[in-house]
């Protein structure tokens, strides 16, 4: 079978209709810098002809094989553009939606003016909400302040309490930092506590302004003080990971760890980041300039604006076609060789500033984190990937892990196996313990 073209693969335009204008001052919003790329007196607000042109020509850009389109609202702070925007864009979208095709909204926001009417209104069309959460009071607020210098967390948390009460589906976007990247079983079973169900985390990265990396560099002098750091990173990760494979699979989605799972099932990442080429995910402007992708909003990226060319021709075009396979044409070698590309893919190359082993540039800054974490994880993968394609809930594997704990510990104690060989397996497979769990 031969891959589809560039320009028929899946398309992804994220929005940001009130571009970096947001109500809080987020120590590490890279958006909030984006202020310079547009005239003093911008007024920001995404036009009801711009909102149309982008509706329109999003949904005309789709092939025919995408059954479920995607609209994503990021900012800035979307929710700042006030309810009567996003019930336009509910009625525009009815509007230009060819029979047949689903359209599906998601919004990403800090929470802060989510009511009760915008939560009624979200859940009645059945919006996602991402909301941005770091963890508890001492580790959200450290940098997710307002323009008071206030932390935010207890807003956050009621606007977490009334959209669970209005039934809303939402999913944790929780920044991994220098601050709570030592801390992750707080973070995790905080956000487990509060019914979060679904989680992204997202690492920190900023480059210093005027530092050039060089070979010899520690990642800390490379990023900004608040950037979390490779080795922090990858025992992020693992620590939330140990406790995850052990309590929570099946119940609690953890974007990292189902990605991963994808590698190792064989069917690939989804998300740009771990994938072998980008391109497909392109951002928004709200006056209708498209760029090559959210981490790429500035003038070397922006492909054109949508009031002069349609979102098809700019995201199907030879330029951004290169932008995303570059992503695998500027792989070092190290990262060629590496026993876990197949699930890293050299990760995103906006932070393929660092140094490989042997002194040669462009490995991605945090590649030491991920590596770690991808080895650490590789058993429980094969063994997850493993009953997947046997017709199996993933769960068998959390149910023996727990069985090999409780043996080690009774075996510690002198005891004999909690299990017996005979007896039927605990990771609920229906068979005998002997020809199950207890031979892998
Ligand atoms: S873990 Fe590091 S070396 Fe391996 S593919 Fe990812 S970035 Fe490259
Ligand atoms: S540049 Fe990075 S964030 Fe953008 S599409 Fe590619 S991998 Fe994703």
């Amino acid at each position: 079978m031969t891959a589809p073209a560039f320009s028929q693969l899946g398309l992804h335009v994220l929005a940001k209709p009130i571009g970096p204008i947001c109500n809080l001052d987020c120590a590490y919003c890279f958006y909030l810098r984006k202020q310079s790329l547009y005239p003093a007196d911008e007024s920001w607000r995404m036009s009801d002809e711009t909102l149309e042109a982008y509706i329109g020509q999003y949904i005309a850009a789709q092939p025919d094989s995408v059954e479920e389109i995607d609209f994503a609202f990021q900012g800035g702070e979307p929710t700042l553009m006030g309810l009567d925007f996003f019930a336009r864009v509910v009625e525009l979208q009815k509007q230009h939606a060819p029979p047949g095709r689903r359209i599906h909204n998601s919004l990403q926001t800090n929470g802060i003016l989510l009511d009760d009417a915008w939560c009624e209104f979200l859940g009645r069309h059945n919006f996602l909400v991402g909301i941005s959460i770091d963890g508890p009071a001492d580790l959200h607020d450290k940098y997710r302040r307002d323009k008071k210098g206030d932390g935010t967390l207890g807003r956050v948390t009621a606007a977490v309490q009334r959209l669970s009460e209005h039934r809303v589906e939402f999913n944790a976007l929780t920044c991994i930092n220098r601050h709570n990247a030592d801390h992750p079983l707080r973070v995790y079973r905080f956000l487990r506590e509060l019914g979060v169900r679904f989680i992204q985390f997202i690492p920190i990265v900023e480059r210093c302004g005027d530092v050039r990396p060089r070979a010899d560099m520690p990642p800390e002098a490379m990023v900004s003080e608040r950037s979390v750091l490779p080795g922090q990173l990858g025992a992020c990760l693992i620590g939330v990971f140990d406790d995850w494979v052990r309590n929570d699979v099946g119940r609690i989605f953890v974007r990292d760890f189902d990605q991963a799972l994808g590698a190792w099932a064989g069917a690939g990442a989804s998300l740009c980041v771990h994938a072998k080429h980008c391109g497909r995910a392109t951002a928004i402007e709200h006056n209708g300039d498209l760029y090559s992708c959210d981490h790429y909003v500035d003038p070397a990226h922006l492909l054109g604006n949508i009031h002069q060319t349609p979102i098809a021709e700019l995201a199907g075009s030879a330029r951004q076609e290169q932008f995303g396979t570059e992503k695998e044409t500027t792989l070092p070698e190290v990262c060629r060789r590496c026993e876990v590309l197949f699930a890293c893919n050299g990760l995103c190359p906006k932070d393929r500033f660092a140094y490989t082993p042997d002194g040669r540039p462009g490995l991605h800054f945090l590649c030491p984190g991920y590596k770690a974490f991808f080895s650490h994880i590789a058993p429980h993968m094969r063994a997850m990937a493993a009953e997947v394609q046997a017709g199996r809930p993933a769960t068998g594997v959390m149910h023996r892990l727990r069985a090999e704990q409780q043996d080690k510990q009774q075996a510690a104690r002198g005891e004999p196996r909690s299990v017996g060989r005979n007896a039927p397996c605990p990771c609920g497979s229906g068979r005998k313990f002997k020809v199950c769990c207890m031979r892998r």
